[in-house]
């Protein structure tokens, strides 16, 4: 028998290998495309540090709906619509499920904390009416379950257990519509067209410098197609030599954002990226190559998935326990680009201004908050990343955070980026920080990475005084990052001896 049948988009806003819109359609009478506008991913919060909402800087707001517009044309053009309400999403979408006489409920799989307790709810309020749902797999390369499953339900934490145990993964569907079925009554609920960013009172947004990527599957398609263009630079990827400070050509592919919103299926990237390597033949390898980055990808929310905890440190077993320091002080210099250290603070500004940064760039600043120079906790610094990132993503920002302040995964913490040479080996003349950070602009090339070194001649014919134009140093490098690495290397035997400890007693009691 043919029944009414509901999609609930949230990630995933795309069409394309879209396995929920996919078993949506078939076989129903009507079909209901939702989503439902959560207002405290939208609403303006005015006491947070950035403009944005509580949950979300404001480009991640504007990319975000960006994609909803985008998605309501496509199904526009399919002969249906973008049904769009406001609220709390669950008890929102249970009122529909009944109102509208919904028999089948379909919905992609999504394996965050949030998530999974927002999806529970409605999944039993589904099956206590008789409502049939599905919710497959479809934002990662590989169901977590499977491989966590595989491994002796423990998650895997090194990147080569991974791939070991992963596979190839599932093709992505073949099947393109040119038609969707109808949208049956929707009785009296308002249903609203995709506002726009001015309509939730963010003031003058003119006065922001918004990110120069845009949200959407058509724009992420555009994009995987422009950059997949050039074979030699596909083939030939290795993540490690791309240039951090190249802002005007990325050096790696930008397509994050449009992972983390789903406006691109990593299924169909991972597919396009092997049809390249079939027909060209030599190319890189994991982990350095683009399909190694998307293991990557598929690593961090497998162990996301599976460890009670991820985002924090106390009360996670994969998370080494370090005595970080508080210092608020620093902690808004490291945020607001004001360290003195220009390499750091041009980071910091293009992270504010576009959402988005280069991985290098990432692990810089990353190391400085942390393990490098501040010892600040991670925790702090991954929610200023969760805030500012247009392409911000529970498991992966989670992950590698860990992964950077040597808390896990890696321990090499007597490797220390410097705030200075580091970028001067890409950008001896600056150009990335003079566009970032305009008031060092005339500096001369010798002093662009350590301004506080020139003479107050130079200062002046730069017109920029060091202390009252642009910062001094917050922070003596040398004598922080010593003193880090003293710290790391106690917690780290610490921790190591207590292991010891514990392996023993657990032997003794066992015995
Ligand atoms: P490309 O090099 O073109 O890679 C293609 C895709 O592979 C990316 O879009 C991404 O989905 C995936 N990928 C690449 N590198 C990684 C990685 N190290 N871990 C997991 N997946 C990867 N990435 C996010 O998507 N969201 C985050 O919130 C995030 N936070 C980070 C925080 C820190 C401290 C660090 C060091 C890295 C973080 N990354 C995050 C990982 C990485 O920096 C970005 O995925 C990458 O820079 C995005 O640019 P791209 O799309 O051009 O990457």
């Amino acid at each position: 028998m043919e029944t009414n049948s509901l999609i609930w988009f949230r990630k995933g806003l795309r069409i394309h290998d879209n396995p929920a819109l996919d078993l949506a359609r078939r076989g129903c009478k009507h079909l209901y495309p939702v989503f439902v506008l959560d207002p405290h991913y939208l609403d303006p919060d005015r006491n947070a540090f950035s403009p944005g909402s509580a949950r979300s800087g404001l480009n991640r707001i504007q990319f975000f709906l960006e994609s909803l517009r985008d998605l309501d044309a496509s199904l526009r053009r399919l002969g249906s619509r973008l049904l769009l309400l406001r609220g709390e999403p669950a008890p929102v979408l249970c009122r529909l499920l009944k109102d509208w006489k919904i028999g089948k409920l379909c919905f992609e799989f999504d394996t965050e904390p949030y998530g999974l307790a927002r999806d529970k709810q409605v999944r039993d309020f589904a099956s206590s009416c008789g409502i049939d749902v599905h919710s497959p797999v479809s934002h990662t390369l590989f169901n977590p379950s499977d491989i966590i499953e595989k491994n002796g339900d423990r998650p895997p934490l090194t990147y080569q257990s991974f791939i070991a145990l992963a596979g190839c993964p599932v093709d992505p569907c073949a099947t393109t519509y040119s038609e969707l079925p109808s949208i049956g009554e929707t009785g009296d609920y308002e249903l609203l067209s995709v506002p726009k960013i001015e309509d939730f009172g963010y003031g003058d947004i003119s006065q922001e410098e918004l990110s120069p990527f845009h949200g959407g599957e058509t724009e992420a398609l555009k994009r995987l197609d422009q950059v997949l263009e050039d074979k030699a630079w596909v083939t030939n990827f290795e993540k490690p030599k791309g240039d951090p400070s190249a802002f005007q050509r990325p050096a790696t592919t930008v397509l994050s954002p449009y992972l983390k919103f789903g406006c691109l299926s990593s299924r169909y990237f991972y597919k396009r990226l092997q049809d390249i390597y079939t027909s060209v033949g030599k190319h890189t390898k994991p982990p350095v190559s683009l399909v190694g980055q998307l293991l990557w990808r598929d690593f961090f929310y497998t162990v996301a998935f599976g460890t009670p905890n991820f985002d924090r440190m106390k009360g996670n077993k994969i998370c080494k326990q370090i005595p970080w320091s508080e210092n608020k002080e620093l902690l808004v210099a490291w945020r607001d680009g004001r360290t003195g250290f220009p390499w750091i603070d041009a980071i910091m500004i293009q992270l504010k201004k576009w959402g988005w940064i280069h991985h290098l760039a990432r692990h810089c600043v990353a190391c400085f908050l942390t393990r490098g120079d501040m010892f600040i906790h991670w925790e702090k610094g991954r929610d200023v990343f969760e805030r500012l990132l247009i392409d911000s993503d529970w498991a992966i920002n989670n992950g590698n955070w860990l992964w950077l302040s040597c808390s896990s995964f890696f321990y090499q913490y007597y490797r220390i980026y410097s705030p200075i040479s580091f970028g001067k080996k890409y950008d001896p003349c600056g150009n990335y920080i003079r566009h970032f950070l305009p008031v060092l602009k005339d500096f001369p090339k010798e002093y662009i990475y350590e301004p506080w070194t020139a003479p107050l001649s130079v200062q002046k014919k730069a017109n920029c005084i060091i202390g009252k134009d642009y910062p001094r140093p917050v922070i003596d490098h040398e004598i922080a990052s010593k003193e880090c690495k003293k710290k790391m290397g106690e917690a780290l035997a610490l921790s190591s001896s207590k292991k010891q400890q514990h392996h023993n007693d657990s032997q003794e009691i066992a015995s």
